[in-house]
């Protein structure tokens, strides 16, 4: 199995998350103990979103650069980046680091194509949901287009993240907003609806997914099932098939349980 490097704590909360998907996703592979072989650098969130809000990407780029220069040096022979927003950065990251970086955003467009989706609401940070972003580019790249939520609703989607899921609270009347943001995107001709940011699918979970007349496609879990597509590729021993190491695309692995594709 290769060893995976990510660079975590953007939030810590669903970085927790993260590491258990791919653990469990391993372990439902490979059986038995088999568990996952990763190296984690988890920065200090606080430091990374006061470069956001000041619009300093350079310093982040440097910053989260440096630290997969660090998982390289630990023996990492690839990276996760274990949030969304911060492939805004994606290009600088991995030249500085000197890794190939599994995109989410190649992960999750992935899964979509392979449903046949061209049409798909994304729930983000704003500067994912940003018209023409980084996100947006990359996802048009699989044939994609993306829908968001109006400004006024985009933007509380927007403080939830930051101001609730990122510190761990979950609430009953942010469900409720975002369960209505699904609704109208639904209106608007989704097909389905993207967990853009890694903290999403904490509060959209199975039971929000069955309120929703919208599919969810959690990007955690894509990234998570798609990691793990990289790490056994090489072991001959994936179930689902893989890619060979050069090779960073991830593969459209059907999901190892449950029919919608937040479920692990
Ligand atoms: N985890 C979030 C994401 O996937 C937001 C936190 C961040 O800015 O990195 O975009």
């Amino acid at each position: 199995m290769t060893l995976l490097g990510i660079l975590g704590g953007m939030s810590w909360e669903s970085s927790a998350h993260l590491y258990a998907l791919l653990n469990r996703e391993v372990a439902a592979r490979l059986g038995g103990l088999h568990s996952a072989r990763l190296v984690m650098h988890s920065v200090d969130f606080a430091e990374i979103e006061a470069m956001q809000a000041r619009g300093d990407w350079a310093a982040a780029a440097r910053l989260l650069g440096e630290a997969g220069a660090g998982l390289k040096a630990a023996g990492a022979q690839a990276l996760l980046l274990a949030t969304n927003t911060m492939h805004k950065v994606a290009d600088e990251l991995q030249a500085q680091a000197g890794l190939p970086l599994l995109h989410i955003v190649d992960a999750t467009g992935a899964a979509l194509q392979a449903q046949g989706l061209r049409h798909v609401g994304l729930l983000a940070t704003r500067y994912t949901m940003a018209a023409d972003s980084f996100y947006q580019q990359r996802m048009a790249r699989h044939g994609i287009e993306l829908l968001t939520p109006p400004p006024e609703a985009a933007a509380e989607v927007h403080r939830i993240i930051y101001e609730e899921l990122c510190r761990g609270q979950l609430s009953a009347s942010s469900k409720a907003h975002y369960l209505a943001c699904v609704a109208e995107l639904a209106a608007r001709g989704a097909e389905g609806v993207i967990l853009g940011c890694t903290e999403v699918g904490l509060l959209l979970d199975d039971a929000a997914q069955a309120l929703s007349p919208l599919p969810f496609f959690d990007s955690t879990v894509l990234q998570a099932r798609a990691a793990v597509d990289w790490m056994l590729a090489d072991a001959e021993i994936a179930p689902h098939g893989g890619k060979s190491q050069g090779e960073l695309v991830p593969t459209q692995a059907a999901p190892t349980s449950g029919t919608q594709e937040s479920t692990p």
